[in-house]
């Protein structure tokens, strides 16, 4: 029995599922930066050397890391070839020198103070200039310089060898689309939130994640062992033996219930009294479209095109663009594909991306308002799309955060000046290619009505949509707690907007997390939501509870919900119901479920 007592640390549940193993710190948090000065020239002259080294051992560690990329990622080679370049540029470099030796400072101090010279020059440079976008790079071989003067010298993701947990202050979406499902067994961070764009990679890649645990990185020690609870937001460190052996339990009866369900995936979303609905895939690569197609997606209802924009030097052209879009339709053909133009800006940023340097950005120039800014890109990516859409006309055109009228004319003006441009070319595209909305801001539900007559679907937004009406940073895990998917404005919203959908004949679908949450099945079909869009992994548990619930049943307890005043009440309504109906879905995911395994006593509780 190992008697060591274990440290409990509480953050966000992000993705759901149990990881048992031991901790990888990608980051070791804030890197410590000692300032003193060098006495005698024997001491500047070491200090130059060990300067020179470390520059060297990055270089080294960037091209190992270059040799070790897969080829879908061979674009994230040439941003390390941006690196290796910037380590070697005279204003980093030789301004390092310069400060060892002319203020006898040492290397990590004078290191810091070029490259702060160097982004001041940066941002004085207009918005379009490509150097002004290099930040970000500049900040990367920086740090990685820093980190091995300071003794720290493993960063990256490429560098896990091993099947661990990594823990890291925060990831990036850029960080996290690299992520190596089979080598990652959970996740744990300090800062982010259950639908912050990190959490909603590692739910589709089918890592438990927890976000949020704060100073996470301060108390997990590289190779504690760590069990990650991504239904409850719990980090354990260092557990008994006790709670490993629950743990271990709880793994299996996870994984054999998953594989009992599984069997039916492939059925229909029809409720047991003949309600059929679309049960779609989000999909942020193409490498997704396998696990879509394993767990019953019957059509992809989400593809997140921004996320082939990261990770790369510069703007995919035109060809690059239209060849991802041509083999997505052409793998998922003749099911439908909706491609989502651009949603960058926010927490989705690439090193091109213009540096805005906007105080609110998730209130800023993102999404389509970017688009319609730098019609260039636009365009650009319109072109590829409408030339896909040739392959098998399978294709819908989405755009994302819609807030009125004026974005859905000057959109349309696009396409159709990309559409003439074509024509008069003779390059084939669908001319019947659906053009739809998504729902994810206030003032697009007030015209819903409106946007109706303009376009062929509404796909429902929720992430954004609950952020934007209730006033909450989605990443924050500060205000995680106000994260009210079941507040009763955010229900009378989606009411609102798949009514106004459906006035004018046209389906509406869900996108956001809530699609994929089992818990809000019977409020999702009692609402008349026509398809639920989710992360491929949740795809099984859904399709489980859309088959066995009763349309009928589900309307009826919608019109009790959507009169209750308070988010826990109707959380209250539909943990009931779910638990009376589902009670084996319950006990290996819900949490506070009590059931015949009792959780073990937690001696200790941290943070
Ligand atoms: C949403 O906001 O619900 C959505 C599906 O878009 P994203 O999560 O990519 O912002
Ligand atoms: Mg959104």
């Amino acid at each position: 029995m190992n008697d060591r007592s274990s440290l409990i640390i509480r953050g966000i549940g992000a993705a759901p599922g149990i990881a048992i193993g031991r901790a990888f710190l990608l980051e070791h948090g804030h890197i410590p930066v000692p300032r003193y000065r060098l006495f005698g020239d024997q001491a500047v002259a070491e200090e130059c050397k060990r300067f020179e080294e470390a520059v060297a051992e990055a270089e080294a560690d960037l091209e190992n890391i270059k040799k070790s990329i897969k080829s879908e990622f061979i674009e994230h080679t040439r941003l390390l070839e941006v690196q290796q370049m910037i380590l070697r540029d005279p204003s980093i470099y030789d301004q390092s020198l310069r400060y060892i030796k002319e203020e006898r400072t040492n290397a990590q101090l004078a290191v810091i103070k070029s490259l702060r010279k160097a982004k001041e020059l940066f941002s004085s440079l207009s918005a379009e200039d490509y150097a002004k976008n290099r930040i970000a790079d500049v900040n990367a071989a920086g740090d990685r310089v820093i980190r091995i003067l300071a003794g720290q010298n493993h960063t990256d993701l490429e560098h896990i060898h091993q099947r661990a947990v990594i823990v890291a202050h925060d990831l990036s979406p850029a960080d996290a689309i690299q992520l190596q499902a089979g080598r990652t067994l959970g996740i744990v961070t300090e800062i982010g939130g259950s639908v912050s764009h990190t959490s909603i990679v590692a739910r589709s890649l089918g890592i438990p994640a927890v976000t949020g645990a704060e100073n996470a990185a301060r108390l997990i020690s590289e190779n504690d062992l760590l069990i990650v609870d991504g239904r409850t937001g719990m980090v354990i460190i260092n557990p008994s033996e006790r709670e490993l052996q629950y743990y271990a339990n709880l793994q299996d009866e996870i994984q054999t219930y998953l594989k009992q369900i599984s069997r039916h995936a492939h059925l229909p979303a029809e409720t047991s009294d003949g309600h059929r609905v679309g049960a779609e895939a989000n999909i942020e690569v193409l490498e997704e479209i396998v696990a879509a197609k394993d767990n019953g997606a019957e059509a992809i209802g989400l593809y997140r095109t921004e996320y082939y924009f990261m990770n790369r030097v510069e703007l995919p052209d035109e060809e690059s663009l239209y060849r991802d879009y041509h083999d997505l339709a052409e793998l998922m053909a003749p099911s439908q594909v909706t491609i989502r133009t651009l949603d960058l800006g926010a927490d989705k940023l690439t090193s091109w991306c213009p540096n805005l340097e906007e105080p609110n950005p998730a209130l800023g120039l993102r999404s389509i308002r970017l688009c319609l800014h730098y019609k260039e890109i636009f365009k650009t990516q319109l072109r590829a799309i409408l030339r896909a859409s040739a392959v098998a006309c399978n294709i819908r055109l989405m755009l994302p955060l819609i807030s009125g009228m004026g974005e859905i004319f000057e959109a349309k003006r696009i396409l159709r000046e990309v559409q003439t441009e074509l024509t008069k070319k003779r390059i084939p595209f669908d001319k019947d290619m659906p053009f739809g909305a998504m729902i994810e801001v206030p003032s697009a539900v007030a015209v819903a009505d409106m946007l109706a007559q303009e376009v062929d679907f509404f796909s429902i937004g929720t992430n954004d949509l609950i952020q934007y009406s209730i006033g909450i940073d989605r990443s924050n895990e500060h205000v995680a707690y106000l994260y009210e998917p079941l507040h009763p404005g955010v229900l009378r919203f989606i009411k609102q907007a798949v009514d106004a959908g459906h006035d004018a004949g046209i389906p509406v679908a869900v996108c956001g997390e809530m699609a994929g949450e089992p818990l809000y099945v019977p409020i999702l079909l009692g609402l008349k939501i026509d398809s639920f869009s989710m992360n491929p992994v949740a795809l099984p548990r859904v399709k489980n509870l859309i088959r066995r619930s009763s349309m009928k049943e589900c309307c009826r307890f919608v019109e009790k919900v959507i009169r209750m005043r308070t988010a826990s009440e109707i959380q209250q309504a539909v943990s009931k119901l779910v638990m009376r109906k589902f009670p084996e879905e319950f006990r290996v995911f819900d949490p506070n479920w009590v059931g015949n395994t009792s959780l073990p006593v937690m001696k200790k509780s941290g943070s």
